[in-house]
């Protein structure tokens, strides 16, 4: 079994407290012409710098020369970031600034950047958060046995602000919030390690060593059920058997629990779609629909990174994390088009489309879930349909059963920036699944391909059961570098699902905290 060789994550920062000033030469490099109404990057050097003729030359020219820093500081770029007023654009100023900051070469890995002096505590951590996300590069490499890891352009950070080390760190660990732009990085960086994993290596035997490594680091904070192959059928798990039984990698199913409320009962579930490569099975695609299949496991993927940070954080929440992993590949044993199936719920499908694989395994592993534990609230994921990308673009597709649901997650959508978009789930689109031989069928119309896939899952969702399906297929991966993204995998989903099961908690600190800030600005 090949070894993932996962990347020692984040670089190295340091925040500097300076005010001294001395003769060393250093570049200033921006990204906008510094005009009169730039005011608080002119406040910013002046607080620093105190020199007025500083300001004549960074107004003159696209690259300036600053004589008063620190003489024993190790630069090699200051970089100002031309935030207005971090105050009002919040997060995304911050999440751009560092991307470009990220991208910029340096000859030593090393970097420092001067931050508006009025940035607080909680800027300071919008700012790292994005920085560390944009200065992650994922390689082929990182994969192979032995291989070079992905790399991280910047290995040694300093941040320059008038806020002591001492005072950020102590405060991060203070409030929700904080501590998640502090500790969320990780998982986000492990699930766009994760994602992008070619096939030949990220077989279902992989992603099942993955998960005991997981499941044995927490020991008994977290229980776990893993079902494989054969026994998949014992388990009345036919429809995750009969996708993945094609393959000579054997399909299983993993239910991993976490009681952080030992005095509540209920759960949220998180279910995810791990197909490890999708052929489209006997229906099988074309190579260019096939190129990008190795994402096909971004859902599982997705849900079992989130569910590793709610156990690391210790949050004081109830989750399951129902997945279910498959290869949805060409045998002698595949399954095949006009097969019916019963679920574990007992709803027969008559099979229509082998490649509408997600919905069938994501039925087994919902109908489990609810089985087993008392689900309050499910969230499903998986890259489910090729057509979302066309009604959607970049934005994750939301279908619920509740109104709620969505409306809380526009709430947390304004926080993490992750794009949501709801699209409709009403009769005409359940009456594509309706059933000829068996219950209902999977076929996928095309015409309406994502709402009809919903449909489908809602059949195997419990009346009391708060449910969401968010269809991450044109999220997971992206092929360029843009604000906190880099090329490959997204991390998407981490920080939405995070807060969305802990917002009665953050949303009354995130109003603590503008309130607060509305203060200062009076
Ligand atoms: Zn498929």
């Amino acid at each position: 079994m090949q070894k993932h060789v996962l990347m020692d994550t984040s670089p190295h920062i340091e925040i500097k407290h300076i005010t001294q000033t001395t003769n060393k030469a250093v570049f200033v490099l921006y990204y906008q012409q510094i005009n009169e109404s730039n005011d608080a990057i002119v406040k910013s050097l002046q607080f620093y710098f105190k020199s007025k003729e500083l300001m004549k030359d960074i107004n003159s020219g696209k690259q300036v020369k600053i004589y008063s820093l620190n003489e024993d500081d190790p630069f090699t770029y200051v970089i100002v970031q031309l935030a207005t007023n971090p105050r009002q654009d919040g997060a995304n100023i911050a999440r751009k600034a560092s991307n470009k900051i990220a991208t910029q070469k340096t000859e030593d890995n090393s970097m420092s950047v001067l931050l508006p002096h009025n940035y607080t505590i909680h800027d300071i951590a919008e700012f790292n958060f994005g920085f560390q996300l944009a200065n992650y590069r994922w390689t082929y490499q990182s994969i192979k046995e032995g291989g070079k890891s992905s790399s991280f352009p910047i290995h040694y950070l300093y941040l320059i602000t008038p806020i002591s080390q001492e005072d950020y760190l102590s405060q991060m660990e203070q409030k929700w919030n904080l501590k998640y732009l502090h500790h969320l990085v990780k998982p986000i960086l492990r699930l766009r390690e994760l994602v992008p994993t070619r096939p030949n290596i990220a077989t279902t035997g992989f992603m099942k060593n993955y998960i005991l490594d997981i499941v044995k680091g927490f020991g008994d904070k977290v229980t776990s059920t893993l079902i494989e192959g054969d026994e998949l059928l014992t388990a009345g798990l036919r429809l995750i058997h009969a996708v993945g039984r094609g393959s000579i990698h054997k399909p299983f199913y993993s239910c991993l629990s976490y009681k952080g409320k030992p005095e509540n009962d209920k759960y949220f579930a998180l279910v995810g779609k791990g197909v490890v490569f999708d052929t489209g099975g006997l229906s099988i695609k074309t190579t260019s629909s096939m190129e990008q299949m190795y994402d096909d496991k971004g859902g599982a993927c997705t849900v079992l990174e989130t569910f590793r940070a709610v156990v690391e954080l210790g949050l004081p929440i109830n989750v399951v994390c129902s997945t279910a992993w498959v290869e949805n590949s060409v045998g002698p044993d595949s399954y095949r088009v006009s097969d019916v199936i019963q679920s574990y719920k007992g709803i027969t499908v008559e099979i229509l489309n082998t490649d509408a694989e997600g919905r069938l395994i994501l039925a087994d592993a919902m109908s489990y879930a609810q089985d087993k534990f008392h689900i309050q609230e499910m969230i499903e994921l998986s890259t489910l349909t090729g057509i979302i990308k066309n009604a959607l673009g970049r934005y994750c597709g939301v279908f619920t059963n509740r109104k709620g649901c969505y409306s809380l997650l526009q709430k947390v959508e304004k926080i993490t920036k992750e794009p949501f978009w709801a699209l409709p789930l009403e009769d005409q689109h359940r009456d594509l699944i309706k059933g000829n031989v068996a219950d209902i069928n999977n076929s996928s119309s095309g015409r309406v391909g994502a709402s009809a896939a919903a449909a489908f899952l809602e059949c195997f969702v419990e009346k009391k059961v708060r449910w969401m399906h968010w269809d991450i297929a044109n999220v997971a991966v992206t092929d360029k570098s843009e604000g906190i993204y880099t090329k490959g995998g997204t991390g998407f989903g981490v920080m939405s699902l995070i807060y969305y099961m802990t917002w009665d908690i953050v949303s009354k600190e995130l109003k603590e905290l503008k309130e607060e800030n509305d203060e200062d600005d009076n």
